[in-house]
């Protein structure tokens, strides 16, 4: 039974194997059928879950991980949102009163001027013409030597924590932190994740994991929605998203031939 005026919701329980653990909970997810955006808040908390295991299990063989409170050096890297994660970003600005709206709205607009200044704007407005995985490295390196903060960093902690896109949430330094500020290859380690959520949900606009890869720097939130207001989104019942999103971390395996 569900309260009046609320919606009613179902129980997703599930079990999945993390290295030597077994991560074991249960999501409540809407009865009704939802998009990838509205699906977010569930994904984000298994996508928590899950990576709190995969870090007990690094502490547990020896890795430290140096990201802590109040260190922000990585918040000035180039962030691909899914498109659903632009989405949601977009409206949670849209929905915060007008003065703090404001303030984060001009940090964007200060961030397209020093994108625009060194000329990686236009380089980043049309993602699908980068496939090469390492020019959007040669353009991550030089994004982050701009040094411009995300418009939502602040006091070197990220103001929308529990809102953050799942690239920031699976990221984890195991070198030393004072090397974050002048990254490179060789200084910096970060903790290799047997599943990467982030990019999954790349290809889940569709809420079946069919699509090709789609993705929205951070930076261009703003500039993508307006030139992707009409796009409906698809509709699927939470659980039978959930289980597709499931499914990409852990493919059914094909009977043998
Ligand atoms: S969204 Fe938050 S965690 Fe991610 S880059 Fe911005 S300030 Fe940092």
């Amino acid at each position: 039974m569900h309260e009046p005026g609320q919606l009613p919701r179902v129980e997703a329980q599930f079990r999945l194997r993390v290295g030597n653990r077994t991560l074991e909970a249960t999501l409540n997810l809407p009865a009704e059928p939802v998009s990838v955006e509205e699906l977010l808040p569930a994904l984000y908390a298994f996508a928590d879950a899950y990576l709190e295991a995969v870090r007990i299990q690094a502490r547990e063989s020896g890795l430290e991980i140096s990201c802590r409170p109040g260190c922000g050096a990585c918040c000035a890297q180039l962030v691909p949102l899914s498109e659903a994660e632009a989405l949601r970003l977009a409206r949670l600005v849209q929905q915060m009163p007008a003065p703090r709206r404001d303030q984060i709205l001009g940090r964007f607009r200060l961030l397209r001027q020093k994108l625009e200044d060194a000329g990686l704007w236009e380089r980043l407005r049309d993602t699908e013409a980068l496939p090469d995985l390492e020019v959007r490295r040669r353009i991550g390196i030089e994004y982050f030597s701009l040094g411009v903060p995300c418009p939502f960093l602040e006091n070197q902690s990220c103001s929308i924590y529990p809102d953050r896109p799942m690239r920031c949430r699976e990221y984890f330094v195991t070198s030393p932190a004072v090397h974050c500020a002048d990254p490179s290859p060789e200084t910096v380690k970060v903790l290799p994740l047997p599943v990467k959520f982030s990019e999954i949900l790349y290809c889940f606009g569709d809420g079946r994991g069919f699509e090709n890869t789609r993705w929205v720097p951070l930076s261009h939130l703003f500039d993508w929605l307006e030139r992707n207001e009409t796009r409906q989104p698809v509709l699927l019942p939470a659980v039978e998203m959930f289980r597709n999103f499931l499914v990409q971390i852990a493919p059914p395996r094909q009977p043998a031939a």
